[in-house]
């Protein structure tokens, strides 16, 4: 893994407008899927409080057929895509399904909360047993727990949100309403979409364009927003604290289209090109894009300095999930599958190439090969954010802190391991800056180590 990978997205809808539930909610995983590809998970409500879903491991378009979908009948439901770097996917598949005094519920989870072992250890003394390690299943645990000391399902959620420490959007489905929560910093982000007297909660604005769906709001930090059929209604599940919102949605996880907080993420990208260009300018004939995040940054990053952008690396549309990755003698010989380079495009020319993130490092020195083997006169490496030194404990998927390139080593160290002829980063202030239509401030921990929470 060489980007970090966003662990999960959610889309859940409350119709009542007669449309097909599983049918909207499956394209509105499917626009999502960049956001988690180890397995995906729909679950409806009938209008009798019954509750029917499919999930299993693989892609959205693996896990659902016409077949499935026409089974899944309901006015209300929820979807999960997962993206899971451990065990196993099948087990962990959303959303979790529990039935409890009150009925059924659903519940499905992005992000990651800091002290769930701790919360798990101890529902475990006290008796619960749990099927699979999501996170989801311990909140589910608890809601159900807490159900019987309140009235409604939102004075319950609210009720245990002082326990999860982390960052993490939730869906829950209850057999009368859709219920979306987002953590009192605002770290993951959700959003609400109307169509006529049909109500959406989404990770990601792009759904909602795929589905003409109107983007009404944000879910603000803290809030518990209910949809029933009369429409949503919010109470403040916890005090909102000041916006911490995830800097890494607008530099790779969120699709361009999406608007977070307030801010295009396409925009937002151009942007750190156009910042990264003033900081780190270099002398080359032209900038060559990385597919598929480090478009935006290397058109902000050529306009600004008047250098052509030309199309140099090709991506292979099939390479996904199902590829046998290449090991041992074939992994030393570097056979890299994902791009190839159009030779005329950088033979004998002094390129610059950007791209949104580095990692591990790993995917930077693939590129440098690939354009010194097409002949490049010399390679200068550009990244559109700061190094990444510190892990993620609110949801990203990516490696040990010991095998991210910056833990240990310094800009000029890794150049070098690259092969590049230079390499620049931009600056943490040039990555706010390039998101000046955000509303509020950043989570940027794993750029400088300062964590929104313990
Ligand atoms: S640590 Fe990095 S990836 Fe994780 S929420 Fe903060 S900015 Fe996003």
């Amino acid at each position: 893994m060489e980007k970090m990978m966003d662990r999960c997205g959610l889309f859940g809808m409350f119709d009542n407008n007669g449309f097909h539930t599983s049918h909207l909610i499956y394209y509105g995983l499917f626009s999502m899927q960049h956001r988690g590809m180890e397995a995906a998970g729909i679950c409806v409500n009938d209008n009798q409080g019954n509750f029917s879903y499919v999930k299993d491991e693989g892609l959205v378009t693996e896990v659902f057929d016409e077949m499935k979908l026409e089974k899944l009948q309901g006015h209300a439901g929820i979807g999960h895509i997962l993206r899971y770097d451990g065990s196993d996917a099948r087990e962990n598949a959303q959303p979790i399904v529990i039935r409890y005094t009150s009925g059924h519920m659903a519940v499905a989870l992005n992000g990651g909360l800091t002290n769930i072992e701790e919360i798990r250890h101890d529902l475990e003394l006290k008796g619960s047993v749990f099927q699979t390690m999501e996170a989801a299943e311990v909140i589910s645990v608890l809601i159900s727990r807490a159900r019987n000391n309140y009235p409604t399902i939102e004075e319950a959620i609210a009720s245990i949100m002082p326990m999860l420490k982390g960052g993490y959007a939730m869906l829950v489905m209850t057999p009368r309403k859709v219920i979306g929560v987002r953590d009192p910093q605002g770290i993951r982000p959700l959003v609400l979409g109307r169509e006529d007297h049909s109500w959406f909660l989404s990770s990601e604005t792009c759904a909602f364009d795929e589905l003409n769906v109107d983007y009404v709001r944000d879910i603000q930090p803290g809030e518990i927003v209910v949809i029933n059929a009369e429409g949503p209604h919010s109470i403040q599940g916890m005090p909102a604290q000041p916006i911490r919102a995830c800097i890494y949605e607008y530099i790779y996880y969120s699709h361009p289209a999406s608007v977070f907080g307030g801010q295009e993420v396409y925009k937002a990208r151009y942007n750190m090109g156009c910042h990264l260009a003033k900081e780190a300018p270099a002398d080359a004939d032209a900038v060559v894009w990385v597919p598929d995040s480090g478009l935006a940054a290397a058109a902000g990053y050529a306009d600004t300095l008047g250098i052509p952008m030309v199309d140099a690396f090709v991506k292979n549309k099939y390479y996904g999930n199902n590829l046998v990755k290449p090991e041992g003698i074939l992994f030393d010989r570097k056979i890299h599958m994902k791009l190839s380079v159009i030779k005329s495009q950088v033979k004998d020319k002094n390129i610059v190439v950007v791209d949104d993130s580095m990692v591990r490092g790993t995917t930077a020195q693939t590129l440098v090969e690939l354009l010194r083997h097409a002949g490049a006169k010399s390679v200068h490496l550009r990244i559109a954010s700061a190094t990444i030194s510190h892990p993620c404990y609110y949801g990203a998927s990516m490696p040990e802190e010991k095998k991210l390139i910056f833990h240990e080593q310094g800009v000029d160290a890794v150049c070098k391991m690259t092969g590049a002829d230079s390499l620049a980063f931009l600056s943490s202030e040039g990555m706010v800056a390039a998101c000046p239509d955000a509303a509020g401030g950043f989570c940027m921990a794993c750029f400088n180590g300062d964590y929104p929470t313990k």
